[in-house]
């Protein structure tokens, strides 16, 4: 099988990238591991519970985000979610929603699990876990960068040590994710909680939060060190650590608990630059690494690696 522009990740930067190469006439296909899409937009259900795994709500400041939110807000797949003065968005129902309306119409492979990425004469080759090995003429990889890299790594194509270089200095934080359902009534505010000390870094009642119509589900983000420090423990381990914080700070006992592990959670280094092109390879790179830790960051990187390609395939061959 032959592609044209092959995207490795259905995350925000990937998708998006996917969506102006598409509407530009391109030939796309996106292939993500996961059987959900949105990368790091994630929608986890634990019975009749529903929570936001992963990114909680998104900013706006750049014009080009801007006009693609506004299509999302029409549409209603996102709204508005405002704490005191700062605008904030979230997907409706869920984060996922905006990768969800991303998706339609591209041709997005879920479960395509990429496992090298090798150079063989003028075209990729790609394997794929139980789908063999494809080709592609142009790659972009929206991973987080240290498994992007690990893939080119392991289809043998080496960096120039000037671009491994720039890239290894991109680093991420760990985020564990403790999914809990509660034994009353949460007292959280309905804005979520952001504290600046202590285990818990986040805290959201997705109930009122409207992602979890029918139960009371908190979604609780625990600090970067901590998660370092305590990534490797189980779920119950993890939960008897902050059970008394969180039950302190939710102001309700905890029923259950479920853990998340993000390894690759907020890029903590980041790239000046907000893609990497390399026209003579066609291999390019975006995220949140490129664009700035965070969904805005990675939109705007996904859709300035596409503006560029575009400009080039408009250009026609050198
Ligand atoms: C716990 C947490 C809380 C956060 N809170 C916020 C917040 O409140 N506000 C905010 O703006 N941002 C937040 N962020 C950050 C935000 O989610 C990310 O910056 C953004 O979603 C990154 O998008 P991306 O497209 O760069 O990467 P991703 O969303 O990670 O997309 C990359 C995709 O590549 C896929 N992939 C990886 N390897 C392969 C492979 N080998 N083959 C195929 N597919 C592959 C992955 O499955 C994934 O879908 C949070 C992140 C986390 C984890």
């Amino acid at each position: 099988m032959h592609h044209q522009t092959l995207i490795i990740g259905a995350g925000t930067a990937g998708l998006l990238a996917a969506r102006v190469l598409h509407e530009a006439g391109a030939r796309v296909t996106v292939f993500e591991k996961s059987r959900g899409l949105g990368g790091r937009l994630a929608t986890k259900r634990v019975g009749d519970a529903v929570f936001d795994q992963g990114a909680q709500y998104f900013t706006v400041k750049d014009p080009r985000f801007a006009t693609w939110v506004e299509r999302w807000e029409t549409a209603g797949v996102v709204a508005r979610w405002p704490d005191g003065e700062r605008m904030r968005y979230v997907g409706r129902p869920s984060m996922t929603a905006v990768a969800k309306v991303l998706a339609e119409g591209l041709d997005v492979k879920r479960e395509h699990k990429v496992t090298a990425i090798g150079c063989c004469g003028d075209h990729w080759c790609v394997d794929v876990e139980n789908h063999g090995c494809l080709r592609a003429e142009r790659i972009i990889l929206t991973a987080p960068v240290p498994q992007a890299v690990a893939l080119l790594k392991a289809g043998d194509f080496a960096l120039p040590e000037a671009l491994a270089t720039r890239l290894a200095a991109l680093t991420y934080d760990p985020c564990l994710a403790l999914l809990v359902t509660l034994g009353g009534r949460s007292r959280l505010p309905a804005e979520g909680v952001r504290r600046e000390a202590g285990a818990i870094r986040w805290a959201a009642d997705n109930q009122a939060k409207g992602v979890s119509p029918n139960v009371a589900a908190v979604t609780l983000h625990l600090a970067p060190d901590f998660s370092a420090e305590h990534y490797g423990r189980t779920d119950a381990e993890v939960l008897e650590l902050v059970r008394a914080e969180a039950e302190d700070l939710i102001g309700a006992p905890v029923a259950g608990a479920t853990l998340h592990r993000w390894k690759f959670s907020h890029a903590r280094t980041t790239d000046p630059e907000p893609f990497i092109w390399w026209p003579e390879e066609q291999l390019g790179f975006a995220g949140d690494a490129f664009g700035g830790p965070r969904v805005e960051g990675a939109a705007v990187s996904g859709l300035a690696l596409a503006e560029c390609i575009k400009a080039e395939l408009a250009r026609g061959p050198a």
